[in-house]
């Protein structure tokens, strides 16, 4: 690994020259005003020999593309781990609406109406791209990037209507209209039924739509189907046994054996979190009789923990830790955080990743249990087990999205200014990035960042390769500036320019969403809530002191009462705070 981030910054120096020809190149080709249509040209003329292309394919989110649009960051998707990609951009790299065919090695032409300009692509957009990935320096350099061919021709969205208005919805979060005579089927209860505006349609269903995606990001439905939710005997389960394994006392909520809250019990504050939770709860399932047995028990819990962290449970049981409180500023903020917990439970992504987990017996024994008409009033010892798993089932990242986008749309439609929701992150990753960084090691990433941007930025790299040449006195500044880099890749774990974790990944999402779905939506009227939500900040102390009393579930075959022990706390950062996102 050490190796790798080594000859990937050796290659970030030697890209420089690189880059600055082929921006000479730029400017060049912008005065003659031809299409940029041209064959691929080799890029780097100082390539090490045995520097190999191997020509590449890839899917993933742009994190990060600004002007001049040289170099791309790129979270792909067949990345397990999360790291991100540098992909560079050349005057030959081309920015087609659709995927390039080639004869043998040789692209054949597109046309000037084909393509897009590369500003165009955004930070949160899904690309493909096809880029010759260099062996030796490890640099890719991309041949064409191109969107989903769905992206500006067909479009399918599957999900839960959660809000309608005549020809507009909100299905999985995205904003959809119906286009003139598009006809909606029902199968299931409503067989034989067809719909022509969202109106006649139920909410809380599931729809099927297909459709044309415009460049605002609206989808424009031509036909699809409405269908009941499949609530599943396992999401039953799930949440009767989470019920049995929760348990209050006094102040306490213990959940199975081992994990217990001490929750903020003052009446005002509770009451407060609460209502802002209880707002957010879709329309479909507030409305919805308690015996209902689609009906989930929203509770929402403010809980001492000096973490920044939410989680949700698929009972409905939602938790904010103080620390997370603290942190925010203002109501708005908190109701992106709820939104986002209340997503998951809506989705039902806790049986979803059970299920699509490796511990199929957990699940197992935690179904059979749970449905057990034997079981006593005694909770199991495998809801507890399971309960306690609870934890450490983790979405995954399309999940994360997916609680983002619903979210998103909770907190609009219970009137609250969305924007905030990219504050959290934006102030987030600030602060990750903060983490890392002695003075030194803040020019030595700058510089690095700097190798690839704008003619000023270089410029400026001359002053901090002479301040860090100083600091590292007799060393060459560039092998200075090499371990410096080291130091700080390796502090990461992550890429070099590793400044952007999954806080800035999630900023850009939710920005993209902004700038798309809700383009058009009227932001200014909307609450940020600041007043009232300052004061309750203040209210929140330390808990009592006095020794929290442990509920030990009957049978369990405990000694008696123990120390509760937190949820599990994220991992921090070597030398870093701890800044998690909600899960
Ligand atoms: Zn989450």
């Amino acid at each position: 690994m050490k190796m790798l981030r080594y000859s990937f910054l050796m290659t970030l120096l030697l890209l420089l020259p690189a880059i600055l020809f082929a921006q000479k190149r730029e400017k060049k080709k912008k005065e003659e005003e031809k299409p940029a249509v041209v064959a691929p040209q080799p890029v780097v003329e100082d390539k090490p020999v045995d520097d190999v292309p191997r020509n590449k394919n890839a899917k993933g989110t742009i994190i990060e593309f600004k002007p001049p649009y040289n170099h791309m960051l790129v979270l792909a998707e067949d990345d397990e781990e999360g790291r991100y990609r540098h992909v560079f951009l050349t005057d030959s790299t081309l920015f087609p609406k659709h995927k390039v065919s080639y004869n043998k090695d040789k692209r054949k032409p597109v046309k000037p109406k084909d393509l897009i300009s590369r500003s165009f692509f955004r930070a949160g957009m899904e690309i493909n791209f096809h880029f010759d990935h260099y062996q030796s320096s490890l640099r890719n350099v991309a041949k064409e990037i191109y969107l989903d061919d769905d992206y500006f021709g067909n479009a399918k969205v599957n999900g839960i209507l959660e809000f309608r208005d005549g020809n507009r919805a909100v299905i999985d979060g995205h904003e959809v209209r119906l286009d003139n005579g598009a006809v909606i089927k029902g199968e299931e209860e409503w067989k034989n039924k067809t719909f022509t505006t969202f109106n006649q349609m139920q909410l809380g269903a599931e729809l099927t739509v297909r459709g044309r995606r415009d460049t605002t990001g609206v989808i424009f439905v031509k036909k699809g189907t409405m269908r009941p939710v499949d609530i599943t005997k396992d999401d039953l389960m799930m949440r009767r046994a989470m019920n049995r394994a929760m348990v209050m006392n006094k102040d306490v909520l213990q959940i199975g054996k081992e994990t217990s809250f001490r929750f903020v019990t003052d009446r005002n504050i509770f009451a407060y979190v609460n209502d802002i939770g209880q707002k957010l709860i879709p329309e479909y399932l507030k409305s919805l009789d308690i015996e209902h047995p689609d009906f989930i028990n929203f509770k929402f819990y403010l809980v001492h923990d000096d973490s920044f962290n939410a989680s949700a449970y698929p009972n409905g049981t939602v938790i904010v830790h103080t620390g997370l409180l603290k942190q925010l500023e203002n109501e708005a903020q908190l109701a992106a955080i709820l939104g986002h917990e209340i997503a998951h439970v809506t989705q039902r992504h806790h049986t979803k990743s059970y299920r699509n987990g490796k511990d199929w017996q957990a699940f197992a024994d935690f179904s059979n249990v749970a449905l057990g008409t034997q079981v006593s009033s005694d909770i199991p010892a495998q809801v507890i087990q399971a309960a306690k798993d609870m934890k450490y089932s983790s979405y995954d990242r399309n999940q994360e999205t997916q609680a983002d986008r619903i979210g998103l749309q909770y907190m609009f439609n219970a009137g609250y200014d969305p924007r905030e929701a990219a504050k959290i992150w934006d102030k987030l990753a600030r602060e990750e990035k903060n983490d890392i960084e002695s003075p030194i090691e803040a020019e030595a990433l700058q510089f690095a960042m700097n190798a690839s941007s704008t003619g000023e930025q270089r410029a400026d790299n001359n002053d901090r390769a002479k301040k860090m040449a100083a600091m590292g006195q007799s060393m060459r500044k560039q092998d200075f500036a090499l371990m410096m880099f080291r130091n700080v890749a390796a502090k990461k774990g992550e890429s070099v320019y590793a400044s952007h974790p999954r806080s800035r990944d999630r900023y850009n999402h939710v920005n993209f969403l902004l700038s798309t779905a809700f383009a058009f939506k009227d932001f200014e009227k909307l609450s940020t809530g600041e007043s009232e939500f300052k004061n309750i900040q203040s209210k929140i102390t330390a808990p009592a002191s006095t020794p929290v009393p442990t509920s030990t579930p009957p049978g369990s075959g405990s000694n008696g009462p123990k120390p509760p022990k937190p949820l599990k706390t994220p991992k921090s950062k070597p030398g870093g705070k701890s800044f998690v996102k909600p899960k």
